[in-house]
C-alpha cells in the first residue's frame, strides 16, 4: 500500500529492511518498539483517534494483548470513529463478547442496509444483469482463531487504528470501495488464556532461548476455545458459539474475500494460499484457485518490499469446508489462509535468526493491507465471480432437479439439530408433506425434511451431504470425510419427485416432550431421543429409582424397544405428585415423551420382571493433562457438561497421586499417548478390580494393553518398497487415517446400543488401532460391516486390518470392567449419531 511506497521513496526501507532481516538481538532485546515500526510515519493520522498504546497501556508487540484489553480498544475506537459500526454478536463460553467492526466510508455507512441488500442479491438473482461498477466489495478479515497464534489479533489493533485514523487518500479510497468486516479475535477465550501465559512468563530482558517456559505452554495450551475445540474445524458443523457468530456474519454479508490469519512453527517463514493444488476439494472450481493465485500476487509484492521470506502452494489445502479458508470457496467467495512463523512468546531463536513478536505482527499487518489492496483493485472481477457463481448454482440445477430427504423415526432432537445447521447456513428446506418410502427407507412426515438442490446454496448442500471414496491424493491436512447425515445417523435418500415438497421451513423449533397422564403405578419412556441420557441423569440426581428394560415388551398396544426406561412410582423418595411434577419438567426440557402404562402385565417382560435392571447413579472422572489429547478430552467434557448436564471431574495426571479413584464409578481415558502414567498403573488396576469401569479411547488402548490387561491388536507393519527418500513423507502419510467414516452392524439387544434406532451405525475413525474380534459373536455388539468404507480415505492395508477388527470391546477384570473404543464417538461436537455409545457405557456398564 501507500505506506510501503512512501517508505521506499523516503529511503526508510533499506534501514528497516536491514533491521528486519538481521534482527540484531541486542537492539530487539532491549529496545522498545514504536508505532512507526508498523505504520508509515509519513501518513497523516487523525489525532482524535486514540492509538492502541493510549488505551492498552503499551505499544503493540511489547506485551501480548489480552482479549479484555483488546475489547477496551474496540469499544473506545468505535465510540470516536464514524467509519466504524460495532456489533457485539454474543458471548463465548467464558462470557467474552464476540466483536465485529464494520469499516467503510461515512457515506457508505449512511446506506449500509441498502449496500448489504444489493450485495446479497448477487446470490439470488439468476439471469438478471447487475451494474457492478459502483458496488463496494465486501472483505471479511479474521484473526487468531488459534489463541496461541497471537500475531493476528495483535496486528488487528494496528489495522483497526489505521483504518479509523488514516487521512491518506488511498485509505479513504479503500473505505469508499470496500465494506470491511473486521473480526479482531476469532477465539476470544483462547487469546485471553494464551496472553496470560506469554505475559506472565516474560522476562523484562527478553530471553530468546526456546527452552524457556515462555515458549512451552502446559496442557491444554491456548490454541483452542473453552472446551478445547479447534474452532477452525467448525465452520460447516457450526456447533460452537464463536463459530455461530462468524457464520452469521458470513451468511448475512457473503464477503468476496475472507482472510484467516494464523501462525505455524517458529522455524518457518510466511505462507499464503493457494495451498497444494492436488489437494483441492472437487467442489471447488479452478476459477476460484486462479483468483486466489491472483490475490497472492499482491501479497508477493508487499512481502518482497519489506524483505520477508514467504512461500505458497507447498503445504496446507482447500479440502475440508470446516476451515475458515475453505468454507468461503463453497459460497462464491475466496477464502485465504495466512500462516506466520510463530515467536510464540515475545522473542525466539529460529533457523531464520531471532524472531521477534513485533516482526510477526508486522507481517500479518502487511498481509491484511495487501488483501485490501487486492480487493480494491480486483473489485469488479471478484463481484462478477460471485454473481456468476450463484447464477451457475441455479442453471446447473435445471438439469438436475433433485431433492434430499432426511429424517428419523423416533428421535426428533437429532433431526432438529441437523436441520439447525442447514438453517444457520441459510440453506432452504421444506417439510415432508406425507409419509413416504424412498429406496426402501421409510420417512415419517412428522420427523423428516426435504432439501431442494435447486437453490443458491447447492454447492454447500453437496459439501454437507456428499460422500467420496476415491481421491487423487492420499495426504490430507485434516479429515477426509464429514458427511452430515452419517455423522447424525439419520436416514437420507435422494429423489426427483417434487410431490414430497411441503411448506418451506421458516421457523425451526424442537418440540418439547410431555407426560401422557399422571400415574400412581409406573412411567416409561424409550431411549431413542437424543436427550434421554440427560433425562435419566436428572432423575438419578434426585435419587429416583430408574430401571432399564433389557428385553422388549408391549403394553397398551405400543411396542417398547430395548433400553426403555421405567420409573416405578411406589417406594421412591418423592411422592406420587412430586414424581409427576418432576417428570413433567424433565420430559419437557429433554424432549421426551413419557407414557403411563395402565397395567404391569405386558406382552414380553412385565414391569416387575427381573429383566428390568436398576441404574446406578454414575460419578465420572476423566484423565486430563500432558499426554492426553486435549481435543478428545474437551469433546467429552463439552458433551457431558453442555448436552447431558452431567458433572465430570477432570483429573490431571499430575494430581493423580493424591486422588482416590474409588470415589468414581467410571474413569475415562481419552486418547492418551504419554509416558507419565506408568507409576499410576497400580492405582488404575485396583480401581478396576474393586468394581470401577475404565473407559479407554483410541491410543489409550495401547497403554491399557501394555499396563493393565493385554488386548489382542493388529498392526500395519508395511515396509517401503521402491520408495525414494524424497517420497518417504508421502509413504507414511498415505498410511495415516486422518478421519474417515465406516459402517458397522450393531446388536440392538446389547446395552451399548440402547437408543439407537437403526441396525447399522456409521462410525468416525481417526486412528490406526485395530482390536481383534471376540470369538463369541455376542462379544462383538458393534462390528464393521463387510464393505465398511462409507466416505473418506483409508489405505488398502489399513482397510484390510479394519475389516478383521472391532471398534468396541468389554473386558472383565476383578469386580470391574474395561470398555475399549477405537473410534472417536464424540468427534467435534457434531457426531450426534454415536454420542450414545459413551453414555450407554456410563449408565449401563453394570449389565454389559
Ligand atoms: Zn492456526
Amino acid at each position: 500500500m501507500l505506506i510501503l511506497k512512501t517508505m521506499i521513496k523516503n529511503k526508510i526501507i533499506p534501514m528497516k529492511y536491514l533491521l528486519t532481516l538481521c534482527l540484531l538481538s541486542s537492539f530487539y532485546i532491549n529496545a522498545q518498539v514504536s508505532l512507526d515500526y508498523y505504520l508509515d510515519d509519513a501518513t497523516e493520522y487523525n489525532a482524535n483517534i486514540p492509538t492502541p498504546k493510549s488505551i492498552i497501556g503499551h505499544e503493540v508487540g511489547e506485551w501480548h494483548v489480552s482479549h479484555d484489553k483488546l475489547s477496551q480498544y474496540v469499544i473506545k475506537l468505535s465510540e470516536v470513529s464514524s467509519r466504524i459500526k460495532l456489533i457485539n454478536r454474543g458471548k463465548t463460553y467464558e462470557d467474552r463478547p464476540s466483536w465485529l467492526l464494520i469499516y467503510t466510508s461515512e457515506e457508505n455507512h449512511s446506506r449500509l442496509d441498502e449496500i448489504q441488500k444489493k450485495h446479497i442479491e448477487l446470490s439470488n438473482s439468476p439471469g438478471r444483469k447487475v451494474d457492478l461498477s459502483e458496488m463496494p466489495i465486501v472483505v471479511y478479515q479474521g484473526f487468531s482463531v488459534h489463541g496461541d497464534e497471537p500475531s493476528g489479533s495483535n496486528a488487528s489493533l494496528l489495522l483497526m487504528y489505521h483504518l479509523a485514523a488514516s487521512e491518506d487518500p488511498r485509505t479513504k479510497e479503500v473505505l469508499q470501495n470496500t465494506v470491511i468486516l473486521l473480526d479482531p479475535s476469532f477465539n476470544p477465550d483462547g487469546l485471553q488464556r494464551f496472553s496470560q501465559w506469554a505475559n506472565s512468563n516474560r522476562s523484562m530482558n527478553l530471553n530468546p532461548d526456546s527452552n524457556d517456559r515462555e515458549y512451552n505452554q502446559i496442557f491444554p495450551r491456548g490454541r483452542t476455545n473453552h472446551y478445547w475445540f479447534d474452532l477452525n474445524r467448525d465452520w460447516l458443523p457450526n456447533q460452537l458459539p464463536e463459530t455461530k457468530a462468524k457464520v452469521e456474519t458470513f451468511t448475512d454479508w457473503l464477503p468476496n474475500i475472507l482472510t484467516d490469519h494464523h501462525e505455524m512453527g517458529t522455524n518457518a517463514t510466511f505462507f499464503f494460499q493457494p495451498g497444494v493444488p492436488e489437494r483441492k476439494n472437487p467442489l471447488i472450481s479452478d476459477k476460484n484457485q486462479k483468483l486466489t493465485k491472483k490475490i497472492a500476487t499482491f501479497h508477493e509484492e508487499a512481502f518482497n518490499r519489506i524483505g520477508s521470506l514467504y512461500y505458497s502452494e507447498e503445504s496446507f489445502d482447500d479440502f475440508f469446508f470446516g476451515k475458515a479458508s475453505t468454507y468461503p470457496d463453497a459460497n462464491g467467495s475466496i477464502g485465504i489462509l495466512f500462516e506466520q512463523a510463530s515467536s510464540r512468546g515475545h522473542i525466539q531463536n529460529s533457523d531464520n535468526g531471532i524472531l521477534t513478536f513485533p516482526f510477526t505482527i508486522k507481517n500479518q499487518l502487511t498481509a491484511a493491507f495487501s488483501t485490501l489492496k487486492a480487493a480494491n483493485e480486483m473489485r469488479v472481477e471478484l463481484l462478477t465471480y460471485m454473481k456468476d457463481f450463484y447464477d451457475n448454482e441455479f442453471s446447473k440445477l435445471t438439469k438436475d432437479n433433485s431433492y434430499i430427504v432426511f429424517g428419523k423415526n423416533k428421535d426428533e432432537s437429532t433431526v432438529f439439530h441437523l436441520a439447525e445447521i442447514l438453517k444457520s447456513h441459510k440453506i432452504k428446506f421444506n417439510k415432508l408433506n406425507d409419509d413416504v418410502i424412498i429406496n426402501k427407507v421409510r420417512f415419517d412426515k412428522e420427523n423428516s425434511y426435504v432439501v431442494p438442490l435447486n437453490q443458491n446454496k447447492s454447492t454447500l448442500i453437496k459439501a454437507m451431504f456428499n460422500t467420496q471414496v476415491k481421491f487423487t491424493d492420499s495426504l490430507f491436512y485434516d479429515v477426509s470425510a464429514w458427511t452430515f447425515p452419517l455423522a447424525f445417523n439419520v436416514n437420507y435418500s435422494k429423489t426427483n419427485s417434487s410431490k414430497l415438497l411441503g411448506d418451506e421451513v421458516t421457523i425451526l423449533s424442537n418440540k418439547p416432550g410431555s407426560v401422557e397422564n399422571k400415574s400412581d403405578y409406573a412411567y416409561v419412556f424409550e431411549a431413542h431421543e437424543y436427550y434421554a441420557p440427560s433425562a435419566v441423569y436428572e432423575l438419578l440426581k434426585k435419587d429416583i429409582r430408574v430401571k432399564v428394560a433389557t428385553k422388549t415388551f408391549s403394553v397398551d398396544g405400543k411396542k417398547y424397544d430395548y433400553g426403555t426406561y421405567l420409573i416405578p412410582v411406589q417406594n421412591q423418595v418423592l411422592t406420587s405428585d412430586e414424581i409427576y411434577n418432576l417428570l413433567m419438567k424433565v420430559s419437557k426440557e429433554n424432549y421426551i415423551d413419557v407414557k403411563a402404562p395402565s397395567t404391569g402385565l405386558t406382552l414380553g417382560i412385565d414391569l416387575g420382571s427381573n429383566y428390568f435392571r436398576k441404574i446406578e447413579k454414575p460419578k465420572v472422572g476423566m484423565l486430563v493433562g500432558e499426554g492426553v489429547r486435549s481435543y478428545d478430552a474437551g469433546e467429552i467434557w463439552h458433551l457431558l457438561d453442555t448436552r447431558y448436564k452431567m458433572p465430570l471431574t477432570k483429573i490431571d495426571i499430575k494430581d493423580l497421586r493424591s486422588i482416590d479413584l474409588s470415589d468414581y464409578t467410571h474413569f475415562i481415558m481419552p486418547d492418551y499417548t504419554g509416558s507419565n502414567l506408568k507409576s499410576f498403573k497400580g492405582k488404575i488396576e485396583s480401581f478396576i478390580s474393586n468394581g470401577g469401569t475404565l473407559i479407554g479411547y483410541r491410543n489409550s488402548i495401547n497403554w491399557i494393553s501394555e499396563n493393565i490387561s493385554e488386548v489382542e491388536l493388529k498392526s500395519n507393519d508395511l515396509i517401503a518398497k521402491d520408495v525414494t527418500y524424497v517420497d518417504r513423507e508421502k509413504f507414511y502419510g498415505a498410511q495415516q487415517t486422518g478421519g474417515a467414516i465406516f459402517n458397522s452392524i450393531i446388536d440392538n439387544s446389547h446395552p451399548v446400543s440402547y437408543g439407537i434406532e437403526t441396525s447399522t451405525l456409521p462410525l468416525f475413525r481417526n486412528s490406526n488401532i485395530y482390536m481383534d474380534k471376540d470369538k463369541n459373536s455376542f462379544g462383538n455388539p458393534i462390528a464393521y460391516s463387510s464393505n465398511p468404507l462409507l466416505s473418506g480415505y483409508i489405505s488398502e492395508e489399513n482397510l484390510s486390518l479394519l475389516k478383521g477388527s472391532v471398534p468396541f470391546k468389554v473386558v472383565r477384570k476383578g469386580k470391574g470392567k474395561i470398555i475399549l473404543i477405537t473410534d472417536n464417538t464424540n468427534f467435534r461436537a457434531f457426531w450426534y449419531g454415536t454420542n450414545r455409545i459413551l453414555m450407554n457405557s456410563i449408565f449401563h456398564s453394570n449389565i454389559m
